[in-house]
């Protein structure tokens, strides 16, 4: 993330350690901010996500880096909202089917909980919600992908639950989507754009 010409350029972290989830973000605002990951920064360790909802843990993240490295900074949280299920897995998605759990055994566990679901109930959502701290003012940004859960999951793109969630509108899972297709619709892909018009705006 370190571009020499870029360096005039006001520093804006992404607490994340993911280096392409970074790179995206810097060339939506190539000219207006040079993003830094906590990598960048030197921050190592992982920030506890102890919160009860995704707002709070995008507030956490965030404020560990705004208090501990006194930068401004922006943190994603995302849940997937499971109509049948009440909402969850939601906060613990990343962790549906036990703390180490990984991408296959929570859709594994998904597709089980959902067995006796008819199609027309199968509804969900992706949510992302952003926290930016900007000057000491923290404020919140959504993004919100309406889809459903699919009987068996199809496609190999993507990560996580792309293989069972197919957005609205479309008769394809995001894991049978080009990247670029997905993060036009995606909860992240709004909630990012959503950001860096303000970002923009505000510049
Ligand atoms: P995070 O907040 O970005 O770490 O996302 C939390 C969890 O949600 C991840 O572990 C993934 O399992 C899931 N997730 C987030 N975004 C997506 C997505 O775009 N597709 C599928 N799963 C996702």
């Amino acid at each position: 993330m370190n571009e020499s010409d870029s360096t005039e350029l006001p520093v804006l972290v992404f607490a994340t350690h993911n280096a392409n989830k970074a790179r995206e973000v810097q060339n939506m605002l190539s000219g207006a901010y040079r993003i830094q990951t906590l990598s960048d920064i030197g921050c190592h360790e992982e920030i506890p996500e102890t919160a009860t909802d995704l707002k709070g843990n995008a507030f956490l993240k965030a404020q560990h880096v705004h208090r501990e490295y006194g930068l401004d900074c922006f943190a994603d949280d995302t849940g997937l909202e499971v109509d049948a299920l009440a909402g969850a897995p939601g906060v613990r998605t990343a962790r549906y089917a036990g703390e180490n759990a990984d991408a296959q055994a929570n859709m594994s566990k998904l597709l089980g909980a959902l067995a006796d679901t008819d199609g027309e109930d199968r509804t969900a959502r992706f949510r992302t919600v952003i926290c930016l701290i900007r000057g000491g003012l923290v404020e919140y940004i959504e993004g919100v992908c309406e889809g459903s859960i699919v009987r068996k999951q199809s496609g190999a793109e993507g990560f996580g639950y792309d293989p069972v969630f197919s957005p609205e509108g479309e008769t394809v899972t995001f894991a049978e989507m080009s990247a670029a297709a997905k993060n036009e619709r995606s909860h992240r892909g709004k909630a990012i754009r959503s950001m860096v018009s303000e970002l923009l705006a505000k510049s």
